[in-house]
């Protein structure tokens, strides 16, 4: 049996919310966004009063607003945030920000790449500190720390036996490498495995946790 369509007037007032920014020209999406509910919700909402998703944010951005948008954006305010604040559909005040002063969508992400990378930076200055100190793990002095390409900590490290060689920080703290491997390399530890494991895992007790500080 198909459903009334319930008059606007007649809203529930947990509704009103949705049909006003609808009516302002957000798409489902944005009023989802808004609204802290699935992009399905709010379509079930409106359909309640015969109201189908606006395309693409048909809200005009006023002039004043773009401009004293794109100033923030310079600021490295977040463009969601900003457009949130005025009230207006991101995806409007983005296509206005567009048109008006490209330039100014792309400084935040390269701002945001930049911190990454110094913050990242300083996470392996500070891991390669820490393990040096507590060098040797096994026949392994930690000479270098970089990330690998799965994203995972690569410690670069001397053995004892003068070779150079690579691991993952993770079997450096669970005491699973303890030199190069060589089989001279590989007895030695054999006969001391016990010690070296358990200074692998006090080491890795001991590191100092990664404080996420986020600005
Ligand atoms: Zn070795």
């Amino acid at each position: 049996m198909p459903e009334r369509v319930r008059p606007i007037e007649e809203a529930l007032p947990g509704h009103k919310r949705y049909i006003e920014l609808h009516q302002q020209g957000w798409n489902n999406g944005e009023i989802a966004d808004a609204m802290g509910v699935s992009r399905e919700r709010v379509r079930q909402v409106l359909s309640f009063y015969g109201l189908k998703s606006v395309k693409s944010a048909s809200r005009t951005v006023a002039d004043k607003q773009l401009v004293d948008a794109i100033c923030r954006l310079y600021d490295f305010e977040d463009l969601r945030e900003i457009a949130k604040s005025m009230r207006v559909a991101a995806s409007a005040l983005e296509e206005a920000v567009r048109q008006r002063d490209p330039v100014a969508l792309t400084l935040r992400a390269q701002q945001q790449a930049e911190n990454h990378k110094a913050a990242l930076e300083q996470r392996l200055q500070e891991k390669l500190a820490y393990w040096k100190s507590v060098s040797p793990i096994g026949l392994l002095t930690v000479m270098s720390m970089r990330r690998d390409e799965f994203g995972e900590f690569r410690a670069g490290a001397q053995c004892e036996c003068g070779r150079e060689t690579s691991v993952r920080l993770g079997y450096l703290r669970r005491g699973l490498v303890l030199s190069c491997g060589k089989p001279g390399c590989h007895s030695q530890v054999r006969a001391s495995a016990g010690v070296f494991k358990a200074k692998a895992r006090q080491a890795a007790k001991n590191e100092p946790k990664h404080r996420t500080a986020r600005a």
